[in-house]
């Protein structure tokens, strides 16, 4: 297998770099792992992206996913292991054989970060869950808890307040960091109830189900389910042999979306960006293969 430029992951970052791959006419392989759309698959509502109102993020992924297929994208399932740079040429070791290509852009994204309390892992699908879009319908009429004060958290705890009967939501400060119209909207909200300067000491349950959440002040609360929002972690071991990540991991790249290796470029969530969002993912693709297309040029292969 081989190709001009490999993207690796399917998310709106990922996406966007194919499509102005594509359209500078490179030949452009994409390697999605699970399903296309990353994160976005799960965001329940999404208002905030340019030129379209208000949209589900499956509805926003699936039009991506049509875009980037008519533009001539290969799309692989599969997972990348390595990467090596031998002479100009990257070769990547995927569990769907080696792919060789002239420049590589990392749109890996993020994963959820886990609270590390007591219970948490024991009860992850008996009421613990990172997504609401995937587990808020099995709570409906019922009493849930949303931890964290970011967008993710305010976004989802909006989505379950429509499906469960009351939402607490559980914050560390007394201050969200999420964006202003979403703060508006939660204290709006009748059936959200905010405990704030607290956090979950510990997740109780009776062996097969979430009963309770033991909170930092020492209150108990009965609940059925526990969603958890409280950051994301990236995903860059891929690289963590060919280009430098800060001390979180993220993978460290210039404003032309260049890694510490010539040629491999990252773009969206998982690099060490200011601002996460729909948007500026799509935008940091736009950018990486823009780039990679100039470092494509500027050689004689
Ligand atoms: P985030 O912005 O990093 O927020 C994480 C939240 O979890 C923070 O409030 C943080 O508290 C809290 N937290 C972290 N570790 C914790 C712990 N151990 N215990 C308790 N609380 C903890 O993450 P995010 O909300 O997942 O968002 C990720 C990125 O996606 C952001 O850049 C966000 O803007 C973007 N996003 C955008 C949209 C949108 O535009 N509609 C929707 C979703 C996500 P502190 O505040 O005290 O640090």
């Amino acid at each position: 297998m081989d190709t001009d430029i490999l993207v690796i992951g399917g998310g709106p970052a990922g996406m966007s770099a194919a499509q102005y791959a594509l359209r500078a006419g490179y030949r452009t392989m994409l390697l999605e792992m699970m399903a296309l759309g990353g994160q976005l698959l799960q965001i329940d509502e999404i208002e905030n992206y340019p030129g379209i109102e208000k949209t589900s993020g499956f509805e926003l992924t699936k039009k991506m996913e049509t875009q980037t297929e008519e533009f001539g994208a290969e799309i692989v399932y599969g997972e990348a292991t390595k990467i090596e740079k031998n002479g100009p040429f990257f070769s990547v070791e995927t569990d769907q054989g080696n792919i060789e290509a002239k420049a590589v852009i990392v749109a890996t994204g993020a994963t959820h970060r886990h609270l590390g309390a007591p219970g948490e892992e024991e009860y992850i699908g008996k009421g613990v869950s990172y997504c609401a879009t995937c587990d808020g319908p099995f709570f409906k009429g019922k009493d849930v808890i949303a931890v964290g004060g970011g967008d993710t958290a305010l976004t989802e705890a909006l989505y379950l307040s429509k499906i469960a009967k009351s939402v607490t939501l559980i914050h560390r400060r007394s201050e969200f960091r999420a964006q202003k119209a979403l703060v508006d909207k939660i204290n709006e909200r009748e059936n959200i109830a905010l405990e704030l300067s607290n956090g979950i000491k510990e997740v109780l349950g009776d062996g097969e189900k979430v009963t309770h959440v033991l909170l930092n002040d020492g209150k108990s609360l009965p609940v059925s389910g526990i969603f958890i929002f409280v950051g994301i972690t990236p995903n860059s071991e891929l690289v963590k042999n060919v280009a430098d990540r800060d001390e979180s991991g993220f993978i460290k790249v210039n404003d032309r979306k260049e890694t510490s290796l010539k040629g491999l470029f990252a773009a969206g969530d998982v690099t060490d960006t200011h601002f996460r969002q729909v948007v500026t993912a799509c935008s940091d693709g736009a950018l990486s293969a823009h780039m990679a297309d100039e470092y494509i040029s500027s050689l004689s292969w």
